[in-house]
């Protein structure tokens, strides 16, 4: 049992719920709930172009429908606007951030990542970057084994606030971790490239790093990731069979229960991180 276990899931608003994001939000559940942990839900709605409020309220919908309420107040990023500029100030105090006014254009010139650190007119727009690097970052995935990342080679410098003066995931989801006290993150291996940068983040900020786990994608037909850019279809709202399935695609043991509580209640208690 870890008493302290805080897990959570953070979809984004840019569509309904898909079986892909089912799957994701009840390995972090089971896992959480495994381990007598909390569990979060946190709205990454800090993309203001992609994301609509009613794709939440649908989202949020559908989870309850499968008795996957968060432990605390939903979370939106949209929100916290004002802790992510202060943690921004801090790092331009500490010189730890520089201005990048590239375009479109010259970032494709580059044929790579942005590893150099470029000079801007600060009066003008400009997006701002977090000064990556060049080590090794290495982390223990509990799914994954043993990796080791150089988010200044794989990823450059990092944007962590756009020039439209949206602020960047990596920003978002490293602050929102740190002050939700999230212990540990179980999400799809999409996101498992991303990771050392985020360590990298935390460590800037001196921040405890959560344990992560990065379990398999969903996949189509086509094997290509369910997602709502590849069109995902909505999953139907308190449907046994879709949570059966996706339990199935978790490779979890299914009991022989008639609803939706008693099915998911028999999920936690034999649930097998091994196994997926
Ligand atoms: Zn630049």
């Amino acid at each position: 049992m870890h008493p302290s276990y805080v897990g959570r899931f953070a979809p984004s608003p840019s569509g309904p719920l898909h079986l892909g994001s089912l799957v994701s939000a009840l390995a972090s559940f089971l896992d959480a709930k495994h381990h007598g942990g909390k569990w979060l839900i946190r709205i990454e709605d800090v993309d203001s172009q992609r994301c609509k409020p009613a794709h939440s309220i649908d989202i949020l919908d559908t989870l309850a429908s499968y008795q996957l309420t968060s432990d605390a107040p939903v979370l939106y990023q949209s929100q916290q606007t004002e802790r992510y500029q202060s943690l921004i100030d801090e790092l331009i105090r500490q010189n730890l951030v520089f201005p990048c006014q590239c375009t479109r254009q010259e970032l494709k010139h580059l044929n790579g990542p942005h590893t150099h650190i470029c000079s801007s007119d600060i009066k003008k727009p400009h997006a701002w970057r977090l000064i990556s690097h060049n080590k090794d970052i290495s982390f223990l995935d509990k799914r994954q084994g043993m990796q080791t990342q150089n988010p200044l080679q794989q990823i450059g410098h990092s944007i962590i606030k756009r020039k439209d003066l949206d602020y960047a995931y990596l920003l978002a989801v490293v602050a929102d971790d740190h002050f939700q006290s999230i212990t540990h993150v179980v999400r799809g291996c999409d996101l498992l490239d991303t990771t050392a940068a985020q360590i990298n983040l935390f460590n800037t900020f001196e921040w405890n790093v959560p344990q992560y786990c990065h379990i398999p994608l969903v996949t189509d037909d086509n094997q290509l990731k369910l997602s709502k850019q590849n069109h995902a279809p909505a999953i139907p709202k308190a449907n046994l069979e879709t949570l059966k399935h996706a339990l199935t695609l978790l490779n979890q043991k299914i009991g022989p229960q008639q609803t939706i509580q008693t099915t998911l209640d028999f999920a936690i208690k034999n649930w097998s991180l091994a196994r997926v």
